[in-house]
């Protein structure tokens, strides 16, 4: 693929927009020129440089990106894109975590968070957020928030944050033609979901599974009294169940 290198150093520096004036350029200073088909260079020097320009713009807080390897790469990235298939397909064999940091909303990297969380059963810590339990990076969050400890404390102040009130109530038909008025929807939002496995100390309430005692054990927030049956989703009706015990008791109310 034919692409026209721009010309002299000074130029760059001013082209290159104010998070990457700290990133020292690896980039020879060229004349104008065609760039050299890439055809003859192996797929290990690509991946080699991949890692290099990710663990210098990783030094210098710059998300790694098709746009950002641009800029401080010795090959193009769409030559890269090219060798490997596509962008992604080259970060994943240069091992390189492939996140769009940029893009996740503060709500995502909160619900990433929860999930971690809650498959642990207590509070994770920096070295707890690595693939595959955690999607995204501690790094990712002490840059968005300023810490990990500041992370957590937004993620705090996220769950505790009350609902938006409903603003109609529900009124769900039944099978015997009455119309039950419903003061909340079935739906259990992600933070009272939290709040309810923080709660009861992410126990399940009928057996006592955890899984900080025990990996691989699946909580599930379930009503008390089922909502099919006129059960409201709001805190005191509801509970933490393992996968196992929710799954056995199914909507069979019969406590
Ligand atoms: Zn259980």
């Amino acid at each position: 693929m034919f692409r026209a290198t721009p010309s002299t150093g000074r130029k760059n520096a001013a082209h290159f927009s104010a998070p990457y004036r700290g990133v020292r350029l690896q980039r020879e200073i060229v004349k104008f020129q065609l760039e050299k088909f890439n055809r003859n260079i192996s797929e290990e020097e690509l991946i080699d440089d991949l890692k290099k320009s990710f663990e210098t713009l990783r030094k210098n807080s710059i998300s790694f990106s098709f746009r950002s390897y641009s800029e401080i790469g010795k090959f193009s990235s769409s030559t890269i894109s090219t060798r490997f298939g596509s962008w992604n397909k080259a970060l994943e064999a240069a091992g390189i975590e492939v996140m769009e940091e940029k893009n996740i909303s503060d709500v995502g990297l909160f619900l990433n968070l929860e999930n971690v969380w809650v498959i642990l059963g207590r509070q994770p810590v920096t070295r707890d957020m690595v693939k595959p339990l955690s999607k995204y990076s501690s790094h990712t969050y002490s840059e968005r928030f300023g810490s990990w400890r500041k992370a957590l404390s937004s993620f705090v102040d996220y769950i505790n944050e009350e609902e938006p009130p409903i603003s109609q109530e529900i009124i769900q038909e039944t099978p015997t033609t009455k119309s039950i008025k419903r003061r909340t929807s079935r739906n259990i939002s992600d933070r009272m979901r939290f709040r309810i496995l923080s709660r009861d100390g992410f126990t399940c309430q009928s057996c006592g599974a955890s899984p900080i005692k025990e990996r691989g054990v699946e909580l599930h927030v379930d009503h008390v009294l089922p909502w099919s049956k006129g059960g409201e989703t709001e805190e005191s009706n509801l509970q933490t169940k393992c996968k196992q015990c929710n799954l056995g008791k199914g909507n069979a109310f019969n406590q």
